[in-house]
């Protein structure tokens, strides 16, 4: 038995490599207990789930090749996962990134030689130009692009660098710790991405059991979206659709973070002739909340209206329905009165439906939906009615907001 400790690079980092070792160390892992920004792990050295591994690298393999299509890899529930994280378009970073998960399972050692309690400074994982670490790349850490802020000013730095396991833990963190929520807009300027990455973290001491049934609410394939969704949204769209348990007997946090790019066309100011694109990428915003009542909320709505996950996924089809999925999501988590955002989903469903008005009404998605919507309004009132205070531990960050390019 061995006590090992993630190395403290930041919380949503050191969450994807607690994540990680999970899933590969399975049930070797014996407790897991969060203390600040890091997570303290108790486990045996033999890891159990060494399959997570040679599926990774196997695609890793395979995606090697740069001639295997973008289609392909969007089937993917593996490198297609990290893929849709990334919201660098520049053509070497994906290939680079794989070729680095490649490397570092060439050299995995087992974690409990490598993550002690001076890991980071043995390694001098920092902010590095060293050829022998890896790039941590936007989606991985949020904070570490290649330009930071310091006294209102944006710096250029070096990108945040790490060794091979963090690197690979973090990786298999986003497979199999988050759900992925990504929009992609082409407006005559280029085009815009916003990613809304979603993990669920024990906030108190637990067992690796705890961690992969949490695991089990948000793997699979990433969500593409043709609309925007705000991250309180992002939460409550994937609790909807994805699996279904009542009680977690331990407390959890959702962390989310948002990353974004956007394109422009700007003019060369030498010679006024040409234009030259430029792509703005920075990671946003992250909540983290606590959301024990929140899977219960969503639980027994789905147990009393079993279409419930259908319902938000026609609201999440363009920008009028994404904000009444937010206004949603902001009475489900404060506990306001439920009437007002009900009203306003009913006048949008009929609105929506009689712009199809060559559809009739019993095909029409939008004028069912319209129909039902005041028993989904009575069940909401009825479950809301036995949670009084609003969910607690709400926390946003807006200080992350970091540049790169
Ligand atoms: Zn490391």
């Amino acid at each position: 038995m061995a006590i090992i400790y993630t190395p403290g690079h930041n919380l949503i980092t050191d969450s994807l490599i607690m994540h990680g070792i999970v899933r590969l160390y399975g049930d070797s892992v014996r407790e897991i207990e969060r203390i600040g920004e890091k997570y303290k792990i108790e486990l045996i050295e033999d890891p159990k789930n060494k399959e997570a591994l040679e599926i990774l690298a196997e695609e890793a393999e395979i995606y090697a090749d740069k001639s295997i299509s973008k289609a392909f890899l969007g089937s993917s529930t593996i490198l297609g996962k990290i893929n849709i994280s990334n919201i660098n378009e520049s053509p070497k970073v994906f290939p680079k990134w794989v070729s680095d998960i490649k490397n570092s399972i060439e050299n995995f050692e087992p974690v409990t030689h490598l993550y002690t309690s001076e890991h980071k400074s043995k390694f001098k994982e920092e902010r590095s130009r060293s050829s022998k670490l890896y790039t941590l790349h936007l989606p991985l850490s949020l904070i570490y692009g290649k330009y930071s802020q310091s006294d209102y000013k944006v710096i250029k730095d070096s990108y945040y660098r790490v060794c091979y396991n963090c690197f690979l833990f973090s990786n298999l963190g986003i497979i199999y710790g988050t759900s992925i929520v990504r929009t992609d807009k082409r407006t005559s300027e280029g085009t815009n991405s916003v990613v809304n990455i979603l993990t669920l973290i024990p906030v108190e001491k637990v067992r690796g059991a705890d961690v992969l049934l949490l695991q089990r609410f948000v793997e699979g394939k990433g969500i593409k979206l043709d609309v925007e969704l705000t991250v309180l949204a992002s939460l409550l769209y994937v609790l909807s659709i994805g699996e279904t348990i009542y009680h977690v007997s331990f407390d959890v946090e959702c962390l989310v973070w948002q990353l974004r790019r956007s394109e422009r066309k700007i003019k060369k100011e030498i010679n006024q002739k040409g234009k030259t694109e430029k792509a703005n990428q920075r990671g946003l915003e992250t909540i983290s909340i606590k959301i024990n009542d929140l899977l219960e909320i969503i639980a027994r709505i789905k147990y009393e209206f079993d279409d419930f996950p259908k319902f938000i996924g026609l609201l999440a089809r363009d920008e009028d329905g994404a904000y009444l999925l937010h206004q949603l999501a902001e009475t489900l988590v404060f506990r306001h009165d439920v009437y007002p955002v009900i009203r306003n989903i009913s006048t949008y469903l009929l609105d929506r439906y009689s712009k199809e008005e060559k559809i009739k009404c019993d095909d029409s998605q939008y004028c069912r939906y319209a129909k039902k919507v005041h028993i989904l309004a009575e069940i909401l009132s009825d479950i809301l009615s036995k949670y009084r205070l609003p969910l607690s531990g709400i926390k946003e960050n807006r200080e992350f907001q970091k540049f790169t390019t």
